[in-house]
């Protein structure tokens, strides 16, 4: 693979691996606007509220036709983000806040929209800085839909002529956006794009979870990039390096071009190991799983080979949704997932809201830490009957299929003894109002909260499994919020603190003879790969964009190379010498493989 010396440069996080050169499209920001913020006399209220009126309406209808377009063309759950939208162009406060401010502050439409958008963010400010929040740019989205209908040109911060603007270039583009709203994100389907630069958004942001899920390189966290880049300059992304750069010079170029083919041909030539076995190159055979978090994923995890579905997201059924889903919504849904996978285990994590993930009906209130705070499966004091619904569901569900049931953030034992009960409850109502249901459900709990990680030995004795959710296992271990690019640095899966503690967990696995499959980020990193390989681990679950590169990986490395690297890394004192260590190593066991490694 070419090498390439960096010129000035843009250092964001690797929120999706590949390279991309071409010309910059920016998405301004979509609540950008210009037009006056006052009506000239109070004659005009009247008219302006119908004009706002009108506005919404039409918002609405295109928000429903939307809705339905997604759900053919992408997925139910795609098409449920938009159903929120749906609920949010037609809450009763937003609406009437604006003609409160219409009729009583005498703002045109436009500006008073513009202006409780503000008011909500601001409430919500200081935890937009801290994460991405999902349901104010759902909110910012609806809002400029709106907005557009409200302009003289129908064309706003350029969101509208998106598609229609994109549809004339030659060669893909690459969208810089100080964010990207979900509804952005969804038209993107079909154009051409060549990768994604942000100022916000974490790895879980929409926009980041899109982009890796289609194999589009992108950068987040490039905190001045919209200050520096114009439409129509050329610009680099190094999704591997998190690495942006500007008006690069012509040798530069010409160097990444080169990268960027080599990385075209690669991912085609790998598409084609999906019926190959997954196994190293001395026939140790390995599990090569998909992380989910809808039907249509479980589809695309058919199509590269996965071995099962190691990661079913539940909490993206309950945020895209109005309200609770009930059982036998639930039950539907899980059903369907399950035939997309024929054949294959299907481990369905209960619910994990929380953290980033909020959804306005069950009250998450304002919390100064959200990831340490109330989340996951510490709701379930508060709302033993959704927890209760949802494990009825699946068991339920466990008769279309092999189906696992994974509880994640689990702190120690008492929490494991909480949920068993509900299990217990769960079966019992089952029984009792005649309804039939799996009693092959497998359980298994996440090892993601360092405390269980170090008392995991009691827990062993009262599950089948063990899943490792590094991405939380990592945050809270080194004390750094996973999706704070500021701190990102110290997010590393590759540290000698993080791979003592996975091997302590693997070591407990070993003695009791429960499986361990590792399902966070670094699963699909081949550096980290090879780590966990010789280091014994044996499940690996990825989205199943990554699922060719690992198999691939895994077929040209022998258990004892794989060993002797583990064995050498764990002696190491710091992540640098890891790095430089393991990324020689991969090297010479599959010279083209680094391209795909993105942290
Ligand atoms: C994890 O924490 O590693 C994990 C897989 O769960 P999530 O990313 O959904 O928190
Ligand atoms: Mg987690």
């Amino acid at each position: 693979m070419s090498r390439v010396t960096l010129l000035k440069m843009h250092q964001g996080v690797a929120v999706s691996p590949g390279v991309a050169v071409g010309l910059a499209y920016r998405v301004d920001s979509v609540l950008a606007h210009d037009a006056p913020e006052f009506l000239s006399g109070p004659e005009q209220v009247e008219s302006e509220l119908a004009r706002f009126d009108q506005a919404v309406s039409k918002a609405i209808e295109e928000i429903a036709q939307l809705v339905e377009k997604v759900a053919e063309q992408v997925g139910r759950n795609e098409a449920d983000i938009f159903g929120s939208h749906l609920t949010l162009a037609r809450d009763p406060s937003l609406l009437s806040s604006v003609r409160h401010k219409i009729r009583q502050e005498s703002r045109t439409a436009p500006s008073a929209l513009t202006e409780v958008v503000k008011e909500f963010a601001a409430v919500f400010a200081r935890l937009e800085q801290e994460h991405f929040r999902e349901r104010l740019a759902d909110l910012r989205d609806v809002v400029a839909r709106i907005l557009i209908h409200l302009s003289d040109d129908g064309e706003i911060g350029g969101l509208k002529g998106l598609a229609a603007n994109l549809s004339g270039v030659k060669e893909p583009v690459i969208l810089v956006a100080h964010e990207l709203l979900p509804s952005q994100a969804m038209s993107l389907d079909g154009l051409k794009i060549a990768a994604i630069v942000t100022e916000i958004g974490g790895t879980t942001s929409h926009a980041a979870i899109l982009s890796r899920s289609r194999g589009i390189p992108a950068v987040s966290g490039c905190s001045e990039i919209m200050a520096e880049v114009q439409s129509g300059d050329l610009v680099i992304v190094d999704g591997r390096e998190g690495v942006v750069l500007v008006r690069p010079d012509a040798e530069t170029t010409s160097a990444y071009r080169k990268v960027q083919r080599e990385f075209f041909q690669l991912k085609d030539r790998l598409v084609l190991n999906r019926d190959e076995p997954a196994m190293s190159r001395d026939g140790i055979q390995v599990e090569l799983l998909a992380n989910i978090n809808n039907v249509a994923d479980a589809t695309a995890a058919d199509v590269v080979g996965a071995n099962g579905i190691g990661l079913f997201r539940t909490e993206y059924l309950f945020i895209t949704h109005p309200n609770v889903p009930d059982e036998e919504e639930q039950y539907q849904y899980y059903r369907r997932t399950i035939e997309a996978a024929p054949n294959k285990t299907v481990t369905i994590r209960t619910l994990d809201l929380g953290g980033d993930k909020t959804v306005p009906y069950l009250g998450n209130r304002y919390e100064p830490n959200p990831f340490m705070g109330w989340r996951s499966i510490r709701m379930t004091k508060d709302h033993p009957k959704i927890f209760l619904n949802q494990i009825k569901a699946i068991l339920r569900a466990g008769l279309h299929g092999k189906v696992s049931m994974l509880f994640p953030m689990i702190t120690n034992y008492d929490e494991l003894r909480q949920i068993n009960r509900l299990v217990d409850d769960a079966k019992k109502e089952l029984s009792d109002a005649g309804v039939s249901f799996s009693r092959d459900v497998k359980k298994g709990v996440m090892i993601e909260v360092p405390a269980a990680a170090v008392c995991i030995d009691a827990m062993l004795r009262e599950i089948d499994f063990v899943s490792i959710g590094s991405n939380d296992l990592i945050q809270y271990l080194v004390a750094a919020d996973r999706d704070n690019p500021k701190v990102a640095h110290l997010c590393d899966p590759l540290s000698p603190a993080v791979l003592r503690v996975l091997q302590m967990v693997f070591e407990a696995c070993r003695r009791t003879g429960t499986p361990v499959t590792l399902c966070g980020e670094m699963a699909g990193q081949p550096r980290a790969v090879l780590v966990l390989f010789g280091m014994g681990l044996r499940r690996f679950s990825m989205s199943p964009a990554f699922l060719p590169t690992i198999k691939s990986l895994l077929s040209s490395v022998t258990s004892a190379q794989a060993e002797r690297f583990a064995h050498h890394v764990l002696q190491l004192k710091t992540s640098d010498e890891i790095r430089k260590y393991i990324s020689a190593r991969l090297s010479e066991v599959s010279k083209d493989l680094g391209m795909f490694d993105f942290n």
